[in-house]
């Protein structure tokens, strides 16, 4: 059975006879993106060029054109898929289903001729992601080594709120992140009746506006570049910068700032410099949360993606050490460091 998923060198995760997921893989007419994160979009232009059909979701679809501008995401080879909907291929069916990740994301699976059920996670958080009861499950490894768990006693949400809502009292606040949780902090602000404006570089706006386009409802916003948002961080009057993590180095510099990242398993908060703290708020689970989800998904066969991460091969020694379950990382060899 183990062969009917593999995570091929080049990171294609591969379902089933018919599916690569997350990068293009020769032997497969269809290709699955699960998400608009960089290192799942190997290969997109090739797979448009040679693939029967590249599916997503819409959302996915709409974020990956606005984080990747060349890309053009509407040609024929293109099929925006619903979470739920069945695609028919040959023998076999595939199903999208949703991945607490960020907007968009999906978990696939691929029910073959036999009955077999094929699953790979994609990148996800337990919290609100439905486990799929399959027979094979490809699974993320990002937080696969025991040594990244967070269990910490408060909760880091209304953690990241209070202290965003503190600071404004002296001016602007800038937040760091990546593309999709910047947008679910923003989200988290306004369901606590945070209503200052929202401030933000072009591209960080850009996506902002798919996510609303996509239901989110995130109120007043502003570019940095244009007069309003000028004037609300030229005179540090209350607001909320969002700003990509590369920027960290050179803006707002002198403003209360935070970083959110999951790569911190010590302290749900951090101070990390003179005004900066970091917040451990994850978009990933963390090691409990994939061994949750590997044990609910009641796999005989578990494939740690071993690509994207370097822990695949620690996350499948515990799977089969702690569950019982017969466990293998692919690619052997890890391929690629990642964000
Ligand atoms: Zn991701």
């Amino acid at each position: 059975m183990s062969e009917r998923a593999q995570v091929a060198k080049n990171g294609a995760v591969l379902l089933g006879d018919s599916v690569a997921c997350d990068a293009f893989h020769e032997t497969r007419p269809l290709r699955i993106v699960t998400h608009a994160h960089a290192d799942h979009l190997g290969g997109l232009r090739k797979s448009l060029k040679c693939c029967d059909k590249v599916l997503m979701t819409k959302a996915t679809r709409d974020l990956a054109e606005t984080l990747d501008e060349s890309l053009k995401l509407r040609d024929a080879s293109m099929k925006t898929l619903e979470y739920g909907k069945v695609f028919r291929y040959g023998d076999e069916k595939i199903t999208l289903l949703k991945a607490d990740h960020i907007l968009g994301a999906a978990q696939v699976l691929v029910e073959d001729a036999g009955g077999i059920r094929i699953a790979y996670s994609g990148d996800f958080r337990i919290d609100e992601t439905p486990v799929v009861e399959c027979d094979v499950l490809v699974v993320d490894a990002t937080y696969g080594s025991p040594s990244f768990r967070r269990s910490f006693d408060v909760n880091v949400r209304e953690l990241l709120v209070t202290m965003i809502e503190t600071r404004l009292r002296g001016g602007a606040v800038y937040v760091f992140g990546y593309h999709g949780k910047l947008q679910e902090i923003m989200q988290l602000l306004r369901n606590a009746d945070v209503s200052v404006p929202f401030v933000m570089p072009e591209r960080v706006y850009e996506v902002t506006k798919v996510c609303e386009q996509h239901g989110m409802k995130l109120g007043c916003l502003s570019l940095s570049t244009d007069a309003d948002g000028h004037e609300l961080l030229g005179k540090n009057l209350p607001c909320v910068a969002f700003y990509h993590m590369n920027s960290r180095g050179y803006v707002g510099l002198n403003n209360a700032r935070i970083c959110v990242s999951g790569w911190e398993f010590h302290s749900p908060c951090r101070q990390i410099g003179d005004r900066e703290y970091l917040v451990a708020l994850s978009d990933h689970s963390d090691f409990d949360g994939i061994m949750d989800y590997v044990k609910r998904s009641k796999a005989k066969q578990v494939i740690t993606d071993n690509y994207r991460v370097s822990h695949g091969a620690i996350l499948a020694k515990e799977i089969h050490k702690r569950l019982g379950v017969s466990a293998v990382a692919m690619p052997r060899t890890h391929g690629q460091t990642t964000l």
